[in-house]
């Protein structure tokens, strides 16, 4: 049984060849890339930690991870978004090892294996996302950090996510998102807790439509990012 929904990979395999381009379909990640990697960085100290992105995509948050001193592994189902993210780094120069493998394969293979795990805007395309998490907690050691960013699921994430990003603005391809599988942080924390991670911190992030700015504010009505920890053996 695989936890994948090839409709979700051919939609990001089609666009794949953009993933780099800031202004394409893409340019919402490359905009919020620096909130959240300041946020990881705030909670985890990336520099000399080994790091897992799982959903990595054309690598975005993968290399800007490497910058900041981690060794990054990327893993993603999706083969045209790896090429881009392998082709990448000879421009940019980074390090960072891509993989063709499910998260809960990569867990089997790696338990305990990553001080820093992350999993983000990617659980809302799975068809099972507690069971991304579960693999996730499972690929943290102990002591380790896991991150998630989802989209949350109500009125207003309806209306700005679907409506206004993708119907409105035209930020996003229409069908980018499928509000049935928006999570709720609620929902997402008890996933978390089910796999024997403690929540550390949970954090909103927000579009301004007018300054086109993003940035980390309490309201977790739309976008929200999730830290977690798996506790310490001692
Ligand atoms: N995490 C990246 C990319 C987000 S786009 C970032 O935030 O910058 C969502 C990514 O999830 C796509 O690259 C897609 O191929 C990947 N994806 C979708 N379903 C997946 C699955 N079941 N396993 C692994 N990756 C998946």
């Amino acid at each position: 049984m695989s936890n994948v929904d090839a409709t979700e990979i051919d939609k990001f395999s089609e666009l794949a060849h953009r993933w780099w381009d800031p202004n394409s379909e893409f340019k919402p990640l490359h905009d919020i890339n620096p909130l959240r990697l300041d946020w990881i960085d705030g909670h985890a100290g990336l520099d000399g930690k080994q790091a897992i992105d799982v959903g990595c995509g054309g690598g975005i948050l993968s290399e800007s991870m490497a910058d900041k001193g981690a060794e990054v592994t990327g893993i993603d189902m999706g083969e045209k978004a790896l090429k881009v993210a392998r082709l990448h780094l000879l421009e940019s120069g980074r390090q960072v090892t891509y993989r063709h493998v499910a998260a809960e394969d990569m867990a089997a293979e790696n338990p305990a294996g990553f001080d820093v795990v992350t999993c983000m805007e990617m659980l809302e395309h799975v068809p099972s996302p507690a069971s991304i998490v579960a693999a996730c907690a499972q690929l943290a050691k102990p002591g380790g950090w896991v991150f998630f960013s989802t989209l949350n699921r109500n009125l207003k994430s309806y209306a700005f996510a679907v409506l206004g990003a993708e119907y409105l603005l035209k930020m996003l391809p229409k069908g980018t998102h499928d509000y049935a599988k928006f999570i709720q942080p609620a929902e997402l924390a008890a996933f978390a807790r089910g796999s024997g991670l403690e929540v550390v911190d949970l954090i909103g992030m927000t579009y301004n439509p007018l300054t086109k700015t993003y940035a980390l504010e309490k309201d977790t009505g739309v976008n929200y990012l999730l830290a977690c920890r798996k506790p310490a053996t001692d």
